[in-house]
């Protein structure tokens, strides 16, 4: 039921495309109001223009409260001051969606990891090629600034006695794939992370959840493929890949369960991966 979601706040980081803008946008649409985080400032912005015009056509007359916050998560600094950087009536934050995240692949020939991507084969090895700036992106990104920005928000909602972190893995947290292993590394340690805070969490009303996805077409294999969108396109070659909004809808109805319910995660595969 999304009308448990009006008049809620969510923080998204990554809202500037892919996932988190179609997350943003349906938050938009059920009555929340939303802080939207990333690096871009003017996707961001673009982003933003759409959730008032959603939540306008919606008619709701709750929630409609947007700002954009440009920071990298990556970044200790900017990570920390983000709660500061949130307009006063938008500071009881309800739900944290830590979206924000990033793969690169080694410089050598990246094409041989569209099969490996899909079924997970073996005997591919690239650990030894990737760039110590994309090893450490990864990290940052995917990993630190996840656990930075929780620990801020796990206080404030401890201080409040109530909210809900939701973390972004990936089917790449679950199962390791040849070629993949920083991005995996990275995803396992969402998993760890989110599986300790569940556990650290319990008896609380503060809730804690792991959305796990298969393939999504966004602009992920974009920065996959350093910019190159015909190279991003074949990775879907032959399948139906998710779209951002299938994976915004499940957000959305974990985050409007009843408050004595906690998805403690969830695996949303398109039909053709497994
Ligand atoms: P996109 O590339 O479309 O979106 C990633 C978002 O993260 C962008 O808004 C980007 O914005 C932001 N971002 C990246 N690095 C940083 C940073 N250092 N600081 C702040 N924001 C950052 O990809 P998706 O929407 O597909 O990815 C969203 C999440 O879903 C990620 O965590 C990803 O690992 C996960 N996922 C995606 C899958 C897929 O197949 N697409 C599968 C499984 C999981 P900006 O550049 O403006 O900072």
């Amino acid at each position: 039921n999304v009308s448990r979601l009006l008049g809620k706040t969510i923080l998204i980081t990554g809202a500037s495309s892919g996932i988190g803008a179609a997350t943003a946008l349906l938050f938009a649409k059920a009555g929340s109001n939303v802080i939207l985080v990333a690096r871009r400032a003017d996707a961001l912005k673009s982003v933003a223009d759409a959730c008032v015009a959603a939540h306008k056509e919606s008619g709701v007359a709750q929630g409609g409260k947007f700002a954009t916050i440009q920071a990298d998560v990556a970044d200790k600094e900017q990570v920390a001051s983000i709660l500061d950087k949130i307009p006063s009536d938008l500071r009881a934050v309800d739900v944290l969606v830590n979206n924000a995240g990033q793969v690169s692949y080694p410089r050598s020939d990246i094409n041989n990891l569209l099969i490996p991507l899909r079924r997970f084969v073996k005997g591919i090895e690239h650990i030894g090629d990737i760039a110590d700036a994309d090893v450490e992106g990864m990290f940052a990104t995917n990993v630190l600034g996840l656990i930075r920005l929780t620990q801020i928000f796990v206080k404030e909602f401890k201080a409040r006695n109530s909210g809900h972190v939701i973390n972004l893995g990936s089917v790449a947290g679950r199962e390791a794939y040849a070629g993949g292993g920083i991005y995996c590394a990275t995803k396992f340690a969402v998993s760890a992370f989110n599986g300790s805070l569940l556990k650290e969490l319990v008896n609380t009303p503060i809730r804690v959840t792991e959305i796990q996805p298969g393939m999504v077409e966004t602009e992920f294999s974009i920065v996959r493929f350093r910019g190159d969108t015909d190279r991003a396109k074949t990775v879907y070659d032959g399948m139906q890949p998710l779209v951002a909004s299938d994976i915004a809808e499940e957000i959305l109805w974990v985050a409007s369960r009843p408050p004595h319910v906690n998805i403690a995660e969830m695996l949303i595969f398109p039909v053709n991966q497994a």
